[in-house]
């Protein structure tokens, strides 16, 4: 766990045109005190959130899961530390840790070259990261110039990242990763390659996957634009203003990697292959759902809570709109459940989640979660734009609006807060992010619908289908 100021090591992390220090962006130090919860509960609940392997105590994440019970120990870590931030946090520290205890193990299909034997540098650096309990961050998905072409045939060399020059310490690395959500406040940065949109022969050099210190000279963390509202407080603005997972743009401008950082070079084939085949895609994806129902869980609460404060929800149609809302909740709890109960054992004696259960969930919760945004909208309606600033309760009009404002079920000021809560979910800029974050963070759902169907094991109904047709 750093502080703040910790952070502050050499770095370059650049906002709206300059170079800063992380400690100096208020909305950092906040998101780094609710992202650091996920070493709090390590202290405060240590029977959840940890465990003891040959003597030492680790973060639980880092577990190997050999039994069902691991998974589901797990799974409530995962969801107590994304109920510290309603879920809003999608790339707390349990993400690639959950991948770290898989990669370990997984590791040796990665082989090696003249200089180095990657399926041992990626098991090493997975043990060290956790003894040492790092934050990592990841950046995979290389950036949308133009779709059309493979990225060799992009002339600027910053459509990936890839390998400048080799030599017997290491590689030299240039180029650029399209999104690093939570750069600027991670320990350091796992760099690899999406298993959709596949590297081809041509783009051998980008087929590199490593780790590196975020404060790696020639590391440049661009951040995209803040969403929080100086000026105003947590009761006008209460996620906003209170945390930001900052998305940055991330550049490589001949950064040196040491060979034993190194985990695929040259290779754009074990490149495609790094994601999936290591497990980390899997166990990920675990702790990814977890997080994601969590948020559901919250937004669901949020739009029947409104519902509720503004006396709408003896209504026979919202009660139908609530009812889905609630009714998606239980389909994709018990669809992770499912996943967990499902898990088969790997050739390593892993026990991992159900893929297809997962990746069922990851097919829906995007437009379970954008469904609970519009019935939000929807209830909340014109009483969620018309909310005054809080300031106003303390000016001129300030005794006006405690009574204007008021209701048989909340006073002024609590039920203003809600609706500020309800327009910055489903509404700011910060809202709007948090719905484009559930669409696109864990891949095109468009292409995880396809591979569902390509999939999904559909020999019962195959075996009805047949006999009615062949009868
Ligand atoms: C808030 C947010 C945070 C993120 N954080 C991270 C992060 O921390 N690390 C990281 O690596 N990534 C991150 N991502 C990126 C995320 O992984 C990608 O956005 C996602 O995988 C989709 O890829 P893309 O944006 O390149 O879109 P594309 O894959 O380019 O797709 C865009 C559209 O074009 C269509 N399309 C593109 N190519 C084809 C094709 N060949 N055939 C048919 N249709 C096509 C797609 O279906 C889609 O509709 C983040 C994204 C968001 C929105």
């Amino acid at each position: 766990m750093h502080t703040i100021e910790e952070l502050d090591d050499g770095r370059a992390v650049y906002l709206n045109g300059h170079r800063i220090k992380v400690a100096d962006i208020p909305i950092f130090r906040k998101t780094l005190a609710l992202n650091n919860q996920y070493y709090t509960l390590q202290k405060s609940h240590p029977d959840i959130h940890t465990y003891v392997e040959n003597g030492h105590r680790y973060d639980i994440a880092y577990k190997v899961p050999r039994t069902v019970d691991d998974l589901r120990q797990k799974h409530q870590a995962y969801q107590e530390i994304a109920q510290a931030n309603n879920g809003m946090l999608g790339r707390t520290p349990d993400f690639l840790a959950t991948g770290m205890a898989v990669l370990a193990e997984r590791s040796a299909f990665l082989g090696h070259n003249q200089y180095t034997n990657f399926g041992e540098n990626a098991k090493h650096y997975a043990e060290w990261v956790k003894a040492n309990d790092i934050f990592i961050s990841h950046a995979l998905q290389n950036p949308q110039l133009d779709r059309s072409k493979p990225i060799n045939a992009i002339p600027s060399g910053y459509a990936g990242v890839h390998t400048i020059e080799r030599r017997p310490d290491g590689i030299v690395v240039s180029g650029a990763k399209m999104v690093n959500t939570m750069a600027p406040i991670a320990d350091d940065l796992l760099i690899f390659n999406p298993p959709e949109l596949l590297l081809e022969k041509g783009d051998t050099s980008y087929g590199v996957a490593f780790a590196t210190p975020l404060n790696t000279p020639g590391v440049k963390i661009i951040c995209r634009k803040l969403l929080d509202h100086p000026g105003y407080t947590e009761d006008d603005y209460p996620l906003s203003n209170a945390l930001d997972e900052i998305d940055a743009y991330i550049v490589f401008d001949h950064a040196f990697i040491p060979w034993n950082q190194v985990f695929v070079e040259n290779d754009y084939e074990m490149s495609n292959r790094f994601f999936i085949e290591t497990g980390i895609f899997g166990h990920t994806s675990h702790q990814d759902e977890v997080r994601g129902i969590t948020k559901l869980e919250f937004a669901t609460s949020l739009a029947i809570r409104v519902a509720h404060t503004l006396g709408l929800d003896h209504f026979l149609g919202v009660q139908e709109k609530l009812g889905r809302l609630t009714a998606n909740l239980e389909l994709i709890k018990g669809t992770i459940t499912r996943s967990e109960d499902n898990g088969q054992l790997d050739e390593f004696g892993i026990y991992t989640p159900d893929l297809q259960a997962l990746l069922a969930v990851r097919a829906s919760l995007p437009g379970f979660f954008e469904e609970a945004m519009q019935v939000t909208q929807r209830l909340a309606a014109g009483s969620m734009v018309g909310v005054p600033g809080f300031g106003e309760f303390d000016g001129d009009n300030g005794s006006i609006l405690e009574k204007a404002l008021a209701t048989s079920q909340a006073d002024a000021k609590d039920r203003s807060k809600l609706l500020n809560l309800a327009f910055d979910l489903s509404s700011s800029g910060f809202g709007q992010r948090q719905l484009m974050y559930e669409y696109y963070h864990g891949g095109d759902p468009m292409r995880i619908r396809s591979k569902h169907y390509l999939d999904e094991d559909l020999s019962a109904g195959n075996t009805m289908l047949d006999q009615l047709l062949n009868h």
